[in-house]
């Protein structure tokens, strides 16, 4: 018996059906400009035409209709630490600086549950304010920030993954797990999230300089223990990190060549960055299947350096891609903006970012950069009802500006992404479910 229909949703609908760069504009996308979404058991059961689909709805079904609306899948973000949110916008440093002064000091207050409980809640729903449904998350080095992670996003019903912090070196001491107490937490927490409802867990060992040789040893175990889990970490972001890298781990060939011997890289592995990698190590990473998030925002505020699509896009050696806010690092929460700012970094390297591609990135892309895309970041039947109801006219700027556009799709995206932010999300839906509303 098929599930029972528990609303539908009406607009503008559109969703990737394949990259833009290797399928081409036109073949990448579907699009239906007065669609019906139709939800049941948090998934979407049918979409197509509203004016084949209307006549057949169940009586009294509760349609939320968004005349002009885009409807699109929900954003994801594949790189993003909620710790980091009374941080954000701090001044004038670069990475390793920037932890130093403030993150390290910002995450030691997460040894208080309560905190942690309080900033989470804040954290989903600023994700849901600004379209995002999922992310990859990083937690501190404390378990009970994991806990608490872990818990609202389970309230919420989102799909997220996270992980405990593992750092053994290099941070303050309230900051400092060991090789094996960092092992054991993070095992007890597998255990108790991954696959629970909609949770994911990510083994997170922060970067390299923060962690011995016996700790990436430790992350590596879990991996081979845990083969569902992911691995998020930082690579290659800034300079002086790298330098420091080079010191620590003599023996490596390269920053890449550190994680790889211990067994870190492989298709669910997120490296954070990937700003200044030599053709080897960009080989490596191709040829595991490991992927690299860029993250413009916090590129650019932190300035680290900016991201080359177009080497990623080598067919000698392709990377995965994902695309991410990175806050607090990064500046703002909005996948919009994000695309914004991608756009412009791809500027200063020569090439563009066009629209159906940042949007591909924002959704099915990064669906694909976390192994998900059966359940999420297209609309299809089956697909989870996770999707974010978009508007182009949200300030007095945009409307202004949309009138010239004159209904082209790829116009009306790339004004989104220059000029939108929060206030463009009319709508954000987890599992059918309405968890945010533009007032
Ligand atoms: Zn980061």
């Amino acid at each position: 018996m098929p599930a029972k229909a528990e609303r539908a949703l009406r607009g503008r609908l559109l969703s990737f059906l394949d990259d833009p760069a290797t399928a081409g504009a036109a073949a990448s996308h579907s699009y239906v400009e007065d669609g019906l979404l139709v939800i049941a058991e948090g998934r979407i059961a049918r979409l197509g035409e509203a004016k084949d689909l209307l006549g057949a709805l169940p009586e009294g079904l509760p349609v939320d209709h968004y005349p002009g609306d885009l409807i699109l899948p929900g954003f994801i973000d594949p790189h993003i630490h909620y710790p980091q949110t009374q941080v954000i916008a701090s001044y004038g440093t670069q990475l390793l600086d920037w932890l130093e002064r403030y993150a390290f000091v910002e995450e030691q207050k997460f040894a208080d549950p309560d905190h942690a409980a309080r900033v989470a809640a804040f954290f989903l729903d600023e994700l849901l304010r600004n379209g995002t449904t999922t992310a990859a998350v990083y937690c501190t080095v404390h378990a009970a920030s994991v806990e608490a992670f872990f818990a609202e996003s389970a309230r919420r019903n989102t799909r997220m993954l996270a992980g405990k912090v593992l750092m053994d070196r290099g941070a303050p001491a309230g900051l400092l797990d060991r090789a094996q107490s960092g092992y054991d937490e993070s095992k007890a927490l597998i255990a108790r999230w991954q696959g629970r409802g909609r949770q994911h867990y990510a083994v997170t060992p922060r970067f390299a300089v923060t962690s011995s040789p016996a700790q990436l040893e430790a992350a590596g175990a879990l991996l081979r223990e845990q083969p569902e889990v992911y691995l998020q970490t930082h690579l290659a972001e800034n300079r002086r990190e790298i330098e420091t890298v080079k010191a620590l781990f003599p023996e490596a060939k390269s920053y890449t060549d550190v994680y790889d011997r211990f067994g870190l890289l492989g298709p669910r592995a997120l490296f954070g960055h990937c700003l200044h990698l030599k053709a080897a190590e960009r080989r490596r990473l191709s040829e595991s299947g490991s992927v690299a998030v860029f993250c413009p925002t916090s590129n650019l505020f932190i300035g680290s350096g900016l991201f080359d699509l177009k080497a990623a896009r080598d067919p000698r050696f392709p990377l995965r891609c994902g695309l991410a806010t990175d806050v607090g690092g990064g500046t703002s929460y909005s996948l919009l903006r994000t695309l914004g700012e991608a756009y412009k970094v791809q500027q200063l390297r020569g090439r563009n970012l066009a629209p159906f591609e940042a949007f591909y990135l924002a959704t099915l892309g990064n669906a694909r950069a976390l192994g998900l895309e059966a359940e999420i970041g297209s609309l299809g039947p089956g697909r989870e009802a996770d999707l974010v109801v978009l508007d182009a006219g949200a300030t007095p700027a945009m409307a202004h500006r949309r009138e010239t556009i004159a209904g082209d799709l790829a116009e009306e995206l790339f004004l989104l992404m220059t000029l939108g932010d929060d206030r463009a999300v009319r709508a954000t839906y987890v599992a059918g479910q309405r968890l945010h509303e533009r007032a």
